[in-house]
């Protein structure tokens, strides 16, 4: 008898998932297992935030629920531990006299690092670890370049790579070789927030795990037909489908990629491609083009000054970084957007846009100062991308493009043209209308006082001149 383990790390699926199909088809038994590591639960980002917070930390625990949920109604269960995954996948490994860990292939910094002290460690019983490649909607083998040699700029990934780069088909739904743990072993009890020292939001985006993320999709595809618009509505702000929301999933690997793609296709053969299904299919290729980045640059995709050969200089004013924090900027976009953030673990594109833009171009602080406490704080937070996507707009990433400056009253109005959004998440300026919503010194007294607003008392005076906005 042949047994192997799957170790299961942020591919909480059973829907194509490379990782269990291999061990599928290598072994007899197969057992699965997931261990919150103490490290990333419980450890801090380098200016001490904690590495996880209260949202990701949720909705992870409620994935991995859902996943134990479906190990059991196939008659196994899916080992829980907590602590070092190299000491407890290695110790249940000698324990179970296993042949191989399977798992799918991580590549940032941290992970690769598990990974590797796991290796060697299953190498000192004989045992061995074989990753899988499940992570992208491209293989690499398939990519008509070589890792390497990808582009650094989007454009031309996207040009070199859309027209003939293949999507595979979903692997397959096989899970005949689950089976019963061994009578002796103890399957582990779920952990709560509380042994992570976090506390319960009070408010969730959206649940986690497999069946909720297949859920949405159907919901947005099918139910709603919500993506036909989301060529439109991807840039607002708010609201329960003017995007995909599949993120979290897509990050937390509840959903495929190769499963999003291949039901818009489904879609499109029911009811016709659009300008809004084909920009879905588009944006699903940031995801992998941030991924690549990281393959090929390394850590480079992590450090202050980027794909620059000086260092970057910026302010850590930690006072500044609070008001930016807590959504007491004096910007309403911006507060909005962050004091929203702070309530579901979430923000827009267009919102994180804003944001990031705005803390490193006006209040000139360290990107990494957002970068970090994004990455605490987001349900979806995926290294590439949020590390990605902050060197963008720094205008330090692969793609030199130009940084992104913006002119946040132009955005706002453009966006939030009635100010329903700042409104909603603003209570203290919820009184005042038109555009002076969006800047508010810029109104007249009276219709401050009508509004029973005092700047600098009810809300702040902007914290930057805002005279080039105008
Ligand atoms: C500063 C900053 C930090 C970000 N950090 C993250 C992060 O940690 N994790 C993350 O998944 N996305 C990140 N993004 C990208 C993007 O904002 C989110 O993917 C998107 O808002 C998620 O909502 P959605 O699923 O409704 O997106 P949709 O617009 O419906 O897009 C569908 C999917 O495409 C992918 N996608 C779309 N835009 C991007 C992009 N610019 N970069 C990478 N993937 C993209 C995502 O997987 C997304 O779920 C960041 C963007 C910025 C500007």
């Amino acid at each position: 008898m042949k047994r192997a383990l799957v170790w299961f790390r942020q591919d909480l699926r059973l829907h194509d998932n490379e990782a269990l199909l291999d061990a599928i088809a290598s072994a007899d038994e197969v057992f699965g297992v997931y261990v919150f590591d103490a490290r990333t639960f419980k450890g801090k980002t380098g200016f001490g935030f904690p590495k996880t917070g209260a949202h990701r930390a949720r909705f992870i625990l409620e994935s991995v629920t859902d996943l134990r949920k479906q190990f059991r109604q196939l008659g196994s269960d899916l080992i829980i531990r907590i602590g070092h995954p190299e000491d407890e996948l290695f110790g249940l490994a000698k324990s179970l006299k296993s042949h191989w860990v399977f798992c799918n292939r991580e590549r940032t910094q941290e992970e690769v690092f598990v990974q590797d002290e796991l290796e060697q460690r299953l190498w000192s019983i004989g045992q061995e670890i074989r990753c899988s490649r499940g992570k992208m909607l491209y293989y690499t083998a398939d990519l008509p370049f070589p890792v390497t040699h990808t582009p650094d700029a989007f454009s031309q990934f996207r040009k070199e790579t859309e027209p003939i780069t293949p999507v595979r088909e979903p692997l397959p739904f096989l899970v005949d070789k689950l089976t019963a743990l061994p009578i002796h072993l103890d399957a582990g009890e779920m952990p709560c927030l509380k042994d992570f020292h976090l506390s319960e939001p009070a408010e969730s985006f959206v649940p986690g795990g497999e069946t909720a993320a297949l859920e949405r999709l159907n919901q947005f595809l099918w139910e709603t037909r919500s993506i036909d618009h989301y060529k439109e509505s991807h840039n607002t702000f708010s609201g329960p489908n003017c995007s995909s929301h599949f993120s979290p999933y897509l990050s937390q690997g509840c959903l495929s990629p190769k499963m999003v793609y291949w039901k818009v296709k489904e879609y499109e053969s029911d009811f016709g491609s659009n300008p809004s299904t084909e920009a879905l299919t588009h944006v699903l290729l940031w995801r992998d083009y941030y991924r690549l980045m990281g393959k090929k640059h390394g850590n480079r995709i992590f450090l202050r000054h980027g794909f620059r050969d000086r260092e970057v200089t910026a302010s850590r004013d930690w006072d500044l970084l609070q008001l930016w924090i807590l959504g007491k900027t004096g910007i309403p976009v911006v507060d909005a957007n962050m004091r929203y953030f702070r309530r579901f673990g979430y923000m827009s594109d267009r919102g994180r846009q804003l944001v990031a833009g705005f803390l490193i171009h006006d209040l000139k602080l360290d990107w990494l100062f957002g970068a970090e406490y994004f990455e605490s704080q987001l349900i979806d937070y995926d290294s590439c991308s949020n590390y990605g996507n902050w060197q963008q707009i720094a205008g330090i990433g692969p793609d030199q493009r130009e940084e992104r400056n913006y002119n946040l009253y132009s955005q706002a109005k453009r966006y939030d043209p009635k100010g329903d959004f700042v409104r909603s998440c603003l209570p203290e300026l919820a009184n005042l209308g038109g555009a002076a919503i969006h800047l508010p010194e810029q109104a007249e007294k009276q219709v401050l006082q009508e509004a029973g607003i005092k700047l600098g008392t009810t809300y702040p005076y902007p914290v930057i001149e805002t005279d080039r906005w105008i």
